[in-house]
């Protein structure tokens, strides 16, 4: 590996001694480590109010990774070496005046040539004040590049989203923001592009000549957790379809660009963006529908409902479920429904996009009086990565009626290796400076006012019927009727334990 893929990064996290560190970002450092895509040069300095010493943290980091160490590489403690801590009060001066001491001098004892990820791993109240400190106490004034690593949420509206851009922006230029969606990460989110672009199959039929509708599901079966807090101000419309589920809508959408580097596959994304039918007050309810889940069962055992979690507001208004319609007005997908749906506590956990194709102009073995089924194209993207093709074959035999025939690939058993974590993936990228996987301000600025109309409507009008799913099923009714006033329901082929009831 050369410089280029190997590079020399001092990285520093801010929240060190948090839940995300813990279980996502220092794995991820040591897959990176572990697999030969880091140096000996790097050093990763933790922050946090805690009063821990380099010890604490290296035990953290050590206890975080053991489980998943490959006992034939090298040592886990000579790893943890290159993990130093600083109590740090995120409002005082003098905390960046030593965090600047620390960092010159690892540049100099690991051979860093001043390149920095300053990682965002706390509330984000605190982005501007760290991100202008980091500025004005020239901790990003080095021979090397500075980057900024931002965690969602980015904003819970768009003038909040714009405030806080406001702020970072005047340390640091849009292209060494780095605002993290994890689902840019994942292999299959990713693998979108190669099918799209690098199959001659796909591309020609990919509009609304030969597709019918597409469907973006991401349902998870865990409820809130210890998160009710957060998720009373967030909900699913904010926590998944702002960010996840529009960017997910953007790849399936866009033009080919015209090269694959970030700008212009950024420029395509774009373009759906503001080809997105905004919403209107008055027809909303046409389009979008929330829910709340109810006590329920899951894997035979009781759940509670939304309203009687830990730090929910036992009338909360919250939405755990958002299904929506949303239209492309321009040339490739006027007509073409793109419907999204995303929830908690839902029969399954499964991230999924199913493209249906249209009916043949003149179907011979319908005419016949047989029916055949609608050609499928489904990307899988979790927990199973892969594509399956559903296409019409001859049942075997000595009758002429058709049959489904499923064409299957599937990243796991094809290859047998782990996919990547995402922020093992993005990390990586930040480091060699690829901002394609990272959501630039254009995107969630266009985001933001398209879901602002609903969120406000929403809060303007409580909903009368919640809770209206039970935990344990695929969401309110209302959800089917979406597609179904269109002649469409949603595909639940693949995963035959999806139940719908109320
Ligand atoms: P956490 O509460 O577990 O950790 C917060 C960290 O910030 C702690 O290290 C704490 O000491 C530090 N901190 C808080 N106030 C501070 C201050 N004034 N000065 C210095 N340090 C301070 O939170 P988390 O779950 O690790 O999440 C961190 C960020 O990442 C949040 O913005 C969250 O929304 C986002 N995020 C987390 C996850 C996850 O899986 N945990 C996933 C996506 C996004």
């Amino acid at each position: 590996m050369t410089a280029r893929t190997k590079p020399k990064t001092l990285i520093v996290i801010f929240g060190a001694t948090g839940d995300l560190a813990k279980r996502k970002l220092f794995p991820s450092i040591y897959h990176l480590y572990n697999k030969g895509r880091l140096s000996e040069n790097f050093a990763v300095v933790g922050v946090a109010r805690r009063e821990w010493t380099d010890e604490t943290l290296r035990d953290t980091v050590y206890q975080s990774i053991k489980g998943e160490i490959d006992p034939n590489v090298g040592d886990l403690k000579d790893f943890c070496k290159h993990f130093f801590y600083l109590p740090f009060d995120v409002t005082s001066k003098s905390s960046y005046d030593s965090l600047n001491t620390i960092l010159n001098k690892l540049d100099n004892d690991f051979d860093i040539p001043g390149n920095r990820i300053f990682y965002m791993a706390m509330a984000p109240e605190f982005f501007g004040t760290i991100a202008s400190n980091l500025k004005s106490e020239g901790l990003t004034n080095t021979k090397g590049w500075s980057r900024l690593v931002i965690e969602k949420p980015f904003g819970h509206d768009y003038p909040s989203a714009n405030q806080l851009n406001e702020e970072i922006r005047e340390a640091f230029d849009e292209d060494q923001i780095y605002r993290i969606d994890h689902y840019l990460g994942k292999e299959m989110v990713q693998n979108i592009e190669v099918i799209r672009f690098a199959n001659a199959i796909f591309e020609p039929l990919w509009n609304n000549r030969y597709i019918s509708n597409i469907q973006i599901t991401s349902c998870e079966t865990l409820g809130v957790e210890d998160r009710g807090g957060y998720y009373e101000t967030s909900g699913a419309l904010r926590d998944m379809v702002q960010n996840h589920m529009l960017q997910m809508v953007s790849l399936i959408a866009m033009d080919p660009p015209i090269r694959l580097t970030p700008d212009e596959i950024r420029s395509e994304k774009i373009k759906v963006l503001r080809a997105l039918r905004p919403m209107e007050p008055i027809e909303l309810d046409n389009y979008f529908i929330r829910g709340q889940y109810g006590p329920g069962e899951m894997n035979g055992k009781s759940v509670i409902g939304y309203r009687e979690e830990e730090k929910v507001d036992p009338n909360s208004g919250t939405e755990t479920f958002v299904a929506g319609k949303l239209l492309i007005d321009n040339h490739r997908w006027a007509g073409v429904p793109f419907y999204i749906r995303t929830g908690k506590r839902m029969s399954l956990k499964s991230t999924k996009i199913v493209i249906q194709f249209k009916e043949l102009p003149m179907n011979l073995y319908f005419d016949q009086q047989q029916s055949t089924h609608p050609n499928l194209l489904i990307i899988h993207i979790q927990p199973d990565e892969g594509i399956t093709l559903l296409l019409n074959g001859k049942k075997v035999g000595p009758t002429g009626e058709t049959t489904p025939v499923q064409l299957d690939y599937s990243n796991n058993s094809v290859d047998s290796i782990n996919t990547p974590e995402a922020y093992e993936r993005l990390l990586y990228d930040c480091m060699l400076g690829d901002t394609t996987n990272f959501a630039h301000w254009d995107e969630l600025n266009l985001s933001w006012n398209f879901i602002d109309v609903i969120s406000n409507y929403w809060e303007k009008n409580h909903p009368g019927d919640f809770p209206n799913y039970k935990a344990g099923t695929m969401g309110p009714k209302a959800s089917e009727e979406l597609l179904k006033k269109d002649g469409f329901h949603w595909w639940s082929l693949f995963d035959s334990d999806e139940k719908y009831e109320v």
